[in-house]
């Protein structure tokens, strides 16, 4: 296919799945799994849909291989974060392509990927590509909430989901910073562990203000909460991760012979307090997010709470993690954890791993292919947390700034990078397909 055709086909088909509203929550899926179905079909690919909750629903297509079980998964989900339309500069869910970008929900998160997956599947089988171990093409509703009637609900009914020798999805993407091209697949995401303060009072009228006040004990503690930070911890893949790119360069401007020498530098460690990102994967993190309290300006209210979203490295504990908050947080409250996933790390000296790179490496030149780690939760840690190695990559080139676009206003991804998205995938899926899982 000529490049120009293929941009107009793969930016239509971008377009046109944005223009499928799939906000999560309620995250009707069932039109976006259809318009998946008819692409697949199209092509004479049967698929399978599996709809726990009409209109909850999942798609499932399969390339067989010349051996079977052990298959290799293209990994997406439909469901997108909901988007307020008074907002942005373009509907949400226009599918809106402007300027050489298309704009929407779900534009980088990751109907983007969801759309190169495909477009790359539908490739291998139009090469007439028989690939050494089935490739199965699985696109889940349900992974912005917690994947209860997604990914968790065919991995129940597609029991060979369990045994796949391989999945690859999203997380992670090749990052510019500073001029500095490097490639980062997520093959861990921290933990969640999210949790309450409680506190419990006395009422009473807010003209006479006594010692027994839960809005009182809740602010004293959450204030505690916030203002402790956990120690830095860089797990073995952050080092490896951080001392990769110190070696192909710099980090945040930086220069430094190893990793042990930055992290005891004041002022490398005073930049790694205000950037985000690197401050998330050195170490577990709390966000204080909901507040409830009160009913009138004048009414001592007799219970409080506050709401967190912890994040915690991979090799951490819950439990440890929330005795530790609650001694911070001191006698006044009552701390419960209220959401945690478990999140394995897979292994990065793998076939799968070396495949990834020297794919990156054909199409982007020598640059560093590094392990890194998600701070958000994903699908992938279903397969990560039984032992199978899980990547998330998509191949296109971002700087830090583009990468915030993530769940923010005017979401949005270049038709220049949707093509070396698909460029790339389309290289990684070849490979895929070659390989024999050990
Ligand atoms: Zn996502």
């Amino acid at each position: 296919m000529k490049s120009a055709d293929a941009s107009r086909l793969v930016v239509r088909a971008l377009s046109d799945l944005i223009k499928i509203d799939t906000s999560n929550p309620p995250g009707k899926e069932d039109k976006a799994v259809r318009f998946i179905e008819a692409m697949l079909k199209k092509e004479g690919i049967e698929s399978q849909i599996y709809s726990p909750q009409p209109p909850r629903a999942n798609i499932l297509a399969r390339l067989k291989g010349k051996k079977p079980g052990k298959p290799v998964v293209l990994l997406g989900h439909t469901d997108v974060v909901p988007a307020r339309k008074d907002v942005w500069l373009v509907p949400p869910f226009g599918g809106v392509v402007k300027d050489g970008f298309v704009y929407g929900r779900g534009a980088i998160d990751m109907k983007s990927q969801v759309i190169c997956l495909l477009f790359a599947f539908i490739g291998l089988h139009r090469q007439g590509i028989t690939p050494n171990r089935d490739i199965i093409f699985l696109a889940t509703g349900d992974e912005e909430t917690a994947g209860e009637l997604g990914i968790a609900y065919v991995m129940e009914k597609v029991n060979e989901l369990k045994s796949a020798s391989f999945v690859l999805s999203e997380g992670s993407t090749i990052s510019e910073d500073d001029g500095f091209l490097h490639a980062q697949v997520a093959v861990a995401e921290k933990k969640v562990c999210q949790f309450m303060l409680k506190a419990k009072g006395t009422g009473g009228h807010g003209s006479m203000p006594h010692g027994d006040n839960a809005n009182d004990k809740i602010i004293r503690a959450a204030a505690r909460v916030i203002s402790t930070k956990a120690p830095l911890r860089p797990i073995g893949l952050v080092r490896r991760y951080l001392t990769g790119m110190l070696r192909g360069g710099k980090i945040g401007g930086f220069r430094f012979a190893s990793l042990k020498e930055a992290l005891v530098d004041k002022r490398f460690l005073a930049y790694v307090e205000g950037d985000p990102h690197l401050n998330a994967i050195l170490r577990d993190t709390v966000t204080s997010t909901m507040l409830e309290s009160g009913e009138k300006v004048n009414v001592i209210p007799t219970e409080a709470t506050a709401q967190f979203d912890a994040r915690i490295l991979p090799d951490a504990s819950h439990d440890a993690f929330i005795r530790r908050v609650q001694k911070i947080a001191g006698p006044e409250v009552e701390v419960v954890l209220t959401g945690r996933t478990d999140s394995a790390v897979s292994p990065y000296d793998t076939p799968y791993f070396r495949e990834i790179a020297s794919a990156v490496r054909s199409l982007k030149g020598d640059i560093p292919v590094l392990p890194s780690l998600t701070t958000g939760a994903t699908d992938l840690r279903h397969f990560r947390n039984l032992g199978i190695p899980a990547y998330g990559f998509f191949p296109i080139t971002m700087t830090k700034e583009e990468q915030k676009g993530m769940h923010g206003l005017n979401e949005r991804i270049s038709v220049a990078n949707l093509m070396e998205g698909l460029a790339g995938t389309e290289e990684i899926v070849s490979r895929l397909a070659a390989l024999t899982p050990p």
